[in-house]
């Protein structure tokens, strides 16, 4: 990895900062990626800020940094996505994605037909269509080639009956990527269909899950009887799980999340040092192993991300990435709420016994408790660390599968 830009990426990083600069009126919510987990974390006014943020990018024609110009996208390199990725992390400014820009589209570039491209990327690019991803079931999530929820075909429409889990942001959605049961002889991978879900179809129903950090962010989504017209197949029937890999293909790159953390450790040090009196020397250390790991986050971003560069493919590159980050990302929780002590349990909207407000005493407006809590997921979601571990011991190590 050459760690200096060369003469026209150092050109694109100027002009990336400079919008962010003249644009951008910060207000440090930069982990949201997409309208759906804005909203989730913060509420309408959250979703209200981070759509007006992406109006504005893609007002410069920056809002689908992977996707290729023809199709509305900014057509950037590897290296300029990694530049405005990075930009946009260290100005703390919400990057765009979600489910529609990361996910959906890309995967309509590759397998839709030009009607399915031009009903669909349109509302993607205006950040107007906000998209969920029906992927894991009660009982298909690490195995998710096992899903249940059937799709059987009935005249022009196909009828879908079953269930969806931990679907983020479905509560806001109006369409979701849903992979269905169209053969239920053929083996497991082969009898499994791609659609593009219309929320508002009748027979569809969501319902929230709170998570213990009190976030109102996924759902269970139950389907009776839905009926999915066949125009809303994507790609061939029974040849959807081959359609799913590749939507996992596009925009891949972690380097957001590790200046995330870097920016998470220099808060906490920043509130430390206002306290300096209130807070345990033998934290001293523990924040500098945070700040040490962080930097090693950034630096096993950066091996990825060259990695793409030079035309490979990550793969136990990319989950020893997730791992460490994702644990990283518990261990600075962790060491956020033990430098606040007892009052870091604080919510913002904690009360007394006696009803009354707690406001004063809570550290960082509540953040603290609500990143320690919302952390315990980030080892589950998209792919457990116990799955990575095993792509490391047989893809990275050649050990045996069993
Ligand atoms: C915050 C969050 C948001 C999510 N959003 C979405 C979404 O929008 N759409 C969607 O479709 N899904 C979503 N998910 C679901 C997520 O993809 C699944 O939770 C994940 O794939 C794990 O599946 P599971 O929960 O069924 O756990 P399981 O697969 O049942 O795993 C349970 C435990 O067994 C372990 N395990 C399972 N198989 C093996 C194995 N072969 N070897 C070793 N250990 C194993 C796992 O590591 C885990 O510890 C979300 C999850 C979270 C936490």
């Amino acid at each position: 990895m050459n760690f200096r830009d060369n003469p026209e990426e150092a050109v694109f990083r100027q002009e990336v900062r400079e919008f962010i600069a003249h644009e951008y009126a910060g207000d440090g919510e930069g982990e949201a990626r997409g309208a759906a987990q804005a909203a989730a974390q913060g509420g309408p006014e959250a979703m209200a800020r981070y759509q007006a943020w992406m109006k504005k990018l893609a007002k410069k024609g920056w809002i689908a940094a992977a996707w290729p110009k023809e199709y509305g996208g900014a057509g950037m390199t590897i290296m300029q996505q990694f530049i405005f990725n990075e930009e946009l992390a260290l100005a703390r400014a919400p990057r765009p994605g979600g489910i529609g820009i990361a996910m959906a589209g890309p995967t309509i570039i590759v397998y839709g037909t030009e009607e399915q491209k031009k009903e669909h990327l349109s509302g993607m690019l205006s950040s107007d269509v906000i998209w969920c991803q029906g992927f894991s079931e009660p009982e298909s999530g690490s195995d998710l080639a096992s899903l249940r929820t059937s799709a059987v075909k009935d005249g022009d429409d196909y009828v879908i009956n079953g269930q969806k889990i931990w679907t983020t942001g479905a509560q806001f959605a109006h369409r979701m990527i849903l992979l269905a049961r169209t053969d239920p002889q053929a083996p497991k991978h082969k009898g499994i269909s791609y659609f593009l879900l219309d929320m508002k179809s009748p027979g569809v129903s969501v319902r929230p899950l709170v998570n213990m950090a009190g976030t109102p962010g996924f759902n269970e989504v139950f389907f009776d009887n839905v009926r999915i017209p066949k125009n809303d197949l994507l790609g061939e029937e029974n040849r959807g799980w081959y359609v799913g890999t590749t939507t996992l293909d596009f925009e891949r790159s972690s380097i957001g999340t590790s200046i995330a953390q870097t920016n998470a450790v220099e808060d906490l040090l920043v509130w430390v040092k206002d306290r300096r009196g209130a807070v345990q020397p033998t934290v001293r250390l523990e924040l500098a192993e945070r700040a040490i790991e962080a930097e090693a986050a950034r630096l096993m971003s950066y091996r990825v991300i060259s990695m793409q560069n030079r035309g490979m493919v990550p793969n136990h590159e990319s989950s020893a990435v997730k791992i460490y980050a994702a644990e990283l990302n518990q261990r600075i929780t962790g060491t956020a709420m033990k430098v606040a002590g007892l009052f870091g349990q604080l919510n913002w909207t904690s009360k007394a016994a006696d009803g009354s407000a707690v406001q004063r005493w809570t550290p960082n407006r509540g953040r603290f408790v609500r990143g320690y809590l919302g952390a315990v997921a980030s080892t589950i979601a998209g792919g457990t660390s116990e799955i990575n571990r095993n792509i490391i011991a047989t893809r990275g190590l050649g050990l045996p599968r069993d």
